[in-house]
């Protein structure tokens, strides 16, 4: 199995190769050369089965060589031992028809556990062969952070350097992320929005200096590994609900469009989902691009769905790429309009097939509290902000075909709006009862490429 880059200007790699690059050479994004698929009977084989036999079955077309069916099985039944809940992705009943997929019973409480766990485990697995050592470079709008840390504290080979916008995470966010002891993790604060972190981000990535000297690697959701863990839950759901001999629906959540392009990979694989729908907060430029066909950037407005408050949604690419036929050249223009100007406009063909692919809608601050305070009611379910944007958006696409929204978070992770809707106040889960009380530690930055760029140096030389 190869990958190739969105804009066709980077070598073929391996799924290993892409997996420790994280971005392309060209500052494009890794992709399959070739979407493998699955057949029915191997869909309807998985009902019944444990999340990590379908996690095998899913993953394994897309691995290689890179691991043997023994180890890939290993590193897959590593990475999820830690989760709270058997089920590892249950579904819960909202309504006759509407369901919620709980992604929160990973280690920090997110859906991002998914596949840092897993990516933890396949890098450790990597580099204890190659005696390789790697900086890991994460921009975070907060859960994503966390949960790379969460994977890889302690790691012999591996430091790893967290940017998240300064005042812009939620406090418990932000505590996951300060209090972890491990001297190989640097948390940094930065001046701006989670958009200005992902930006010096890729800078850092575009400096071969830099990159090749410090042996730089990413885990935003930019990278493969992330994307191909995320489709494995599309499935265990979809089969619970009676996939594939039934269609389902999903709702996603969205921001930096990893998770619904996972979902748009399990389609393409075969896994009958009729309406793949992006729900975005305020912060709705995806919305508004389907609705116009033209990309334009315009500034965050914070909100109570923090890990949402994008406007330059990386993963977009990826379905661009597939919207124009996989012309890298096209894609490659595109996005430098995007960042020369703050927008793109999108051609007919190419905005038609995404429209085909994709609905959208957006929900307002108010709309979200509203589906907070609504949701208990209706089904007991405490949900936090950002899978109340989900099931808002969602409701308004009920149909006969059963509805699946992801729920991303759990709601102890933003207690003070989930207690401004409720009254309640969502208790943290055992393990992390204490959080509170940890001392943090954490180093304010500016945001400028080259005072990063040394002081990642000066700390790795430690
Ligand atoms: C990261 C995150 C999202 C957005 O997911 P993308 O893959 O970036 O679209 C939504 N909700 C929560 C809680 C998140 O952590």
């Amino acid at each position: 199995m190869k990958y190739v880059s969105t804009r066709s200007g980077a070598p073929e790699l391996s799924f290993e190769q892409a997996m420790m690059t994280g971005l392309a050479r060209d500052g494009g994004l890794y992709v399959p050369a070739v979407i493998p698929t699955l057949s029915v009977d191997q869909m309807a084989a998985m009902a019944g089965q444990s999340y990590e036999d379908i996690a095998y079955t899913v993953m394994r077309p897309f691995i290689g060589d890179t691991f043997t069916d023994d180890e890939f099985r290993g590193l897959i039944d590593a990475a999820y031992a830690e989760f709270n809940h058997a089920a590892r992705a249950p579904l819960k009943q909202l309504d006759s028809n509407h369901f919620l997929l709980e992604l929160f019973h990973g280690p920090t409480l997110a859906f991002k556990d998914f596949a840092m766990q897993l990516i933890g485990q396949m890098f450790q697995a990597s580099l204890t062969r190659s005696g390789k050592r790697i900086t890991i470079v994460g921009a975070t709008s907060g859960d994503t952070g966390s949960a790379a840390i969460e994977a890889f504290r302690g790691l012999e080979n591996v430091d790893v350097f967290i940017l998240f916008p300064h005042g812009r995470v939620s406090e418990v966010q932000r505590r996951q992320m300060t209090t972890p002891v491990e001297t190989n993790v640097h948390a940094l604060a930065m001046d701006g929005d989670f958009d200005d972190c992902q930006a010096v981000l890729k800078d850092m990535f575009n400096d071969f200096d830099f990159r090749d000297g410090v042996n730089l690697a990413g885990v935003n959701s930019i990278n493969w590994g992330r994307v191909l863990a995320q489709v494995v839950y599309f499935f265990s759901s979809a089969v619970s609900l009676g996939a594939p001999h039934r269609p389902v629906s999903f709702t996603v959540p969205t921001g930096n469009f990893g998770d619904i392009f996972a979902g748009y990979i399990a389609k393409r694989m075969g896994l009958p989902i009729d309406q793949l729908v992006i729900a975005t907060n305020q912060n709705d430029i995806l919305h508004r691009t389907l609705q116009t066909g033209a990309q334009v950037k315009e500034g965050v407005t914070p909100s109570i769905s923090p890990s949402m408050d994008i406007q330059v949604s990386s993963n977009f690419e990826r379905a661009l790429f597939e919207a124009y036929g996989r012309d890298g050249d096209v894609v490659a223009a595109q996005m430098d309009a995007l960042k020369d100007n703050g927008s793109f406009s999108i051609s007919q063909g190419a905005i038609d097939m995404l429209r085909d692919t994709f609905a959208s809608g957006r929900s307002s601050e108010a709309e979200t509290y509203a589906t907070i305070t609504y949701e208990l009611v209706r089904s007991g379910e405490l949900l936090c902000p950002h899978s109340a944007v989900g099931v808002t958006v969602a409701d308004r696409f009920q149909s006969a075909t059963p509805m699946i929204t992801l729920a991303t978070a759990h709601p102890a992770k933003f207690p003070a709006a989930v207690e401004k809707a409720t009254g309640q106040h969502p208790p943290l889960p055992p393990h992390m009862a204490d959080l509170y009380e940890r001392s943090e530690r954490v180093t304010r930055v500016p945001n400028d490429l080259a005072a990063l760029q040394t002081l990642i140096k000066e700390r790795i030389a430690k």
